[in-house]
């Protein structure tokens, strides 16, 4: 899935604070790419980078790669049917609803980047609000399923 990426969206930058990559607000485009990003973990601002700045791989072998399959074909439909798009921000509603729903305020804990978390962990965010714990990612990673999307978050960080 391509989203087209414009000023106020979201993308996955590396944070020159946080040293991670992470989602980040756009805050800048030229033209199509992103060139000022705000971090969602540390609110810090800098220039957007799509990569950590020590990774040696061919910064466009895996991104071509991903962005040739079948990815460009994406687009509106005739109305039959939701898309695959829609179909998957169903089912991430309905898993979010699921997992989120109807549980007690005490069950959340306020997301913080000291804060350790585990797959299935409740976490109220200051911005984005509820989610859950979906994924532990490698390197102080964790995605936690919000309402309106997954967000890519660091965790565990002792500043
Ligand atoms: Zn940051």
């Amino acid at each position: 899935m391509v989203k087209a990426l414009k000023a106020g969206g979201e993308v996955d930058s590396w944070c020159t604070k946080c040293k991670l990559v992470l989602n980040h607000r756009i805050i800048a485009m030229v033209g199509t790419t992103p060139v000022r990003v705000e971090c969602s973990t540390c609110n810090s601002h800098h220039n957007f980078r799509a990569k950590a700045p020590s990774d040696k791989t061919p910064a466009a072998a895996a991104g071509k790669v991903r962005a040739s399959a079948g990815a460009s074909s994406a687009g509106p439909r005739s109305t039959r049917g939701p898309t695959k798009a829609q179909q998957a921000v169903m089912d991430r509603e309905r898993t979010w609803e699921k997992s989120v729903s109807g549980r007690g305020v005490n069950e959340f804990r306020p997301y913080r980047v000291s804060e350790i978390f585990d797959e299935g962990d409740l976490v109220r965010h200051s911005k984005f609000g509820d989610g859950i714990v979906t994924r532990l990612l490698e390197g102080k990673k964790v995605e936690i399923l919000f309402k309106d999307d997954a967000r890519t978050l660091a965790h565990g960080l002792t500043d």
